[in-house]
């Protein structure tokens, strides 16, 4: 029987190759009918028979290309004509206004076999692309997705590319931006001063210097990277050296899968994040006695690894012969990645040695995405290039906010109908450089967007750059969102939770409701708010900020607060302080002097990391934490330092007194820094998983969300998490956002469209 259905579908399906999907499809079953942009995504009528209509809407949205992402499909049948054929409708009206941009992708493997087949055209032409691959996000001006308003509009196609563009059968049909030697952007290498250097292919050249340790700014999709081999010391250290990062990690690009398993483990799950379209550094256990420099990662087992994503980086890789690449964003430590050739050359001029550019703008930087499997799933450490602007779909329909996000590591969101928007990763916004991204980042989600405000949600920390950037704005309803209250509400969005949970928050620092500094909170909480009914005890910060960079300074504060200033005296860990600065610290803690109280988790593995000799001082946020876990053995030895559960008010207060006799003790009797480190983390996930078993029985809440930056603690996470499950706890963790400050915005939105949609209804 002759059958006619309409159906539309809605999501990322424009600029992706979806149409000439539809067409091929369609095709192939022998179906008449058309397909047409809408400006709710793509419109489809198919006619044939029963069972081949059938089979069209079972594969439609089976087989979709990789970049497509279905969000809604409705089909109704509709009376037939008298069509015989299928055809792609090309109108523009209306087009793409409300639909989902696609991020950024790593040049496909069809691309690849062209550019490198002599025969082809675009045989080595380092900007080839097609609907299924290429830059997307960092080249748009605006919407709709369309030449004319992204960084390509300044090349007009050259005959053969425009037939492609045109023929609803190429996989280059419509596809933004594509281009070919003739008619494309080009490559050029500059010296230090800005000006080409004369070299017939600039590729070779750049190979030539980074073979001979030279550092080499290479301009990418997202930004530019500073680029030198990963396997010569000499060329890491210079690096080091001018990017003055001490020991931070460098990424590395390898050449192939094959390279990535030779360096690192890889298991099944991080394999598929290495391969896959979006390209994130994965961060992967390091095997020992490799040809990677031990300074790439000083002091570290984990190694972030990633797989070439531009023509450029595939070129570089098979004509230089390179194993591996340090690849890391170019900035100065952590301002903001340089984009724009001539500013790469004013900024970096001093820790490069010449830039690969070319003539191709990025709109929008965009760092790499950082991300690591734990407990057998992808979580996203930093969500960047290749995952934004793809929303984070939520369960309902929300109004209108714009969230600021925090102060390290911010990505601001906003929120559209049941789409969460999140930035690229900004950076720390203590730099004005960082700052002045923050705000472009906000004009430009809303303009592609095109969003009308309801509200601006913000962090209550009255001196954060973001805070005071929303109380700045006049005429938009703001509201004010504690920072654990974000973390736990973040961690329900992506979960599509509603309602009342048990919510565990740990990281190094957030603004409390009572003015301290939180970090090791239990709550219970909804959208609505929270109730804070556990807490690690309060300690002093001495030195305040101080205190972050050096963490025997909490060593310090915790002991003095449970043994008195005396006993710490004769502790080796002060031995090289003089004992006026000791005495100085004291009377600090001692009458409150530059020493606000926190709660702070991170703070306590600082405390622990100093006390088992990991380190004294840190280079870089969390450096303790990370390597405390770091220091975890091997072993079966179950045993946990205690903590103390004291009553306060409805809930407890998480006392450390216990703990740090057990460590002092295990000190004395020269416990290796491993069982150390082992015994601490399976306390704290003792005691976390007391509290929230406790709760359960009380709240009769059987749900628990975990969240914060310390989470990001993989034996901690993954232990706490199978911990509350043997318990028959339902336990929800991130996978798409991160834990830590960078997915802080969807839980502020959340927060606040939530208390919109309240105000709404009582008024
Ligand atoms: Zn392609
Ligand atoms: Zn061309
Ligand atoms: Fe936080």
């Amino acid at each position: 029987m002759l059958v006619r259905k309409a159906i539309e579908v809605s999501g990322i399906v424009q600029g992706v190759g979806f149409r000439p999907y539809v067409y091929r499809l369609a095709g192939e079953l022998g179906l008449a009918g058309s397909v047409c942009n809408t400006a709710a995504g793509v419109s489809i009528e198919v006619q044939g028979q029963c069972a081949e209509v059938d089979g069209f809407l079972a594969r439609l949205p089976a087989e979709t290309p990789p970049l497509a992402r279905i969000t809604s499909l409705s089909v109704k049948e509709i009376p037939c004509n008298a069509d015989r054929e299928f055809q792609i409708v090309t109108t523009h009206q209306g087009e793409a206004v409300q639909t989902l941009i696609s991020a950024d992708v790593a040049v496909c493997d069809d691309c690849v076999r062209e550019m490198f087949d002599p025969a082809d055209r675009r045989y080595r032409y380092p900007f080839i692309n097609c609907t299924n691959c290429g830059p997307r996000f960092t080249i748009v001006r605006n919407i709709p997705y369309d030449r004319p308003f992204t960084s390509m509009s300044g090349f007009t196609m050259c005959g053969a590319c425009q037939a492609e563009y045109d023929n609803p059968g190429d996989r280059r049909f419509h596809a933004q931006p594509n281009a070919c030697a003739t008619c494309g952007p080009h490559i050029e290498l500059w010296n230090v001063e800005g000006r080409p250097v004369e070299a017939e292919d600039p590729i070779a050249e750049a190979i030539t210097r980074l073979q001979s340790g030279q550092v080499v700014a290479i301009k990418g999709l997202g930004g530019f990277h500073l680029a030198c081999d990963a396997t010569n010391a000499v060329a890491v250290r210079t690096l080091r050296e001018r990017k003055r990062r001490v020991e931070k990690p460098f990424a590395v690009m390898v050449r192939d899968i094959g390279a990535a398993e030779r360096f690192c483990e890889v298991e099944a799950a991080s394999r598929q994040l290495l391969v896959g379209a979006q390209r994130p550094i994965v961060l992967l256990k390091r095997r020992k006695n490799t040809t990677i420099a031990d300074a790439v990662a000083p002091c570290n087992r984990v190694l972030g690894l990633f797989l070439p994503y531009t023509p450029m980086h595939y070129l570089l890789f098979a004509d230089g012969g390179f194993a591996a690449l340090v690849m890391t964003s170019a900035n100065l430590s952590e301002e903001p990645i340089c984009i724009a050739n001539d500013e790469a050359v004013r900024r970096l001029h001093k820790l490069a040695d010449c830039f690969l550019v070319h003539n191709r703008d990025i709109l929008l930087r965009c760092d790499d995405s950082v991300i690591r499997v734990a407990g057998g799933r992808p979580r996203q450490m930093r969500r960047s290039r290749g995952f934004v602007p793809v929303p984070v779909f939520l369960r309902d329909d929300l109004p209108s906010v714009l969230a600021v996000g925090g102060e390290l590591k911010n990505t601001i969101c906003l929120t559209k109908g049941s789409h969460a928007f999140l930035s690229q990763h900004i950076g720390d916004l203590e730099n004005a450089e960082s700052y002045g991204f923050f705000e472009e980042a906000i004009e430009h989600l809303q303009r592609i967007l095109e969003i009308t405000l309801q509200a601006i949600a913000y962090d209550l920390h009255p001196a954060y750059f973001s805070t005071r950037w929303a109380l700045a704005q006049s005429g938009t309803p703001q509201i004010g969102v504690q920072h654990h209250h974000a973390h736990i509400a973040s961690c329900m969005a992506e979960n599509h939770l509603e309602g009342r949970v048990i919510g565990i928050a740990l990281d190094g620092t957030g603004y409390g409701a009572d003015g301290r500094i939180w970090g090791g909170e239990v709550l219970l909480a909804d959208f609505a708010g929270l109730e804070r009914v556990a807490h690690l005890a309060y300690v002093p910060l001495p030195g305040g900020e101080a205190a972050i960079h050096e963490p025997w300074r909490m060593a310090v504060a915790h002991l003095v607060r449970h043994f008195g200033s005396d006993f710490v005296r004769e502790l080796p860990l002060v031995a090289d302080v003089p004992q006026k600065n000791l005495n100085v610290l004291f009377g600090m803690m001692e009458h409150g002097i530059n020493s606000p109280l926190t709660s702070s988790c991170g703070r306590l593995f600082d405390a622990v990391a100093a006390l088992a000799g990991v380190r004294r001082t840190v280079n870089y946020e969390a450096q303790a934490a990370i390597e405390l876990e770091m220091a975890i053995g091997d072993s079966s030895d179950e045993s946990a330092y205690p903590f103390d559960l004291v009553a306060e008010g409805k809930g407890w207060v998480i006392e450390t007194r216990s703990l740090f006799e057990a460590l002092l003790r295990d000190l004395g009797d020269g416990a290796s820094v491993g069982d150390i480190s082992r015994r601490f983390h399976n306390g704290l996930v003792e005691v976390l998983a007391e509290v929230a078993i406790r709760l359960r029985a009380q709240s009769g809440l059987e749900r628990v969300c975990l969240s914060g930056g310390t989470f990001q603690n993989v034996y901690l996470f993954e232990r706490l998490c199978a911990r509350l499950r043997s318990n028959s706890v339902q336990v929800f963790v991130h996978s798409k956002v991160p834990a830590g400050d960078g997915g802080l915005s969807l839980g502020q939105a959340m927060v606040a469209a939530y208390k919109l949609d309240q105000s709404r209804v009582s008024g």
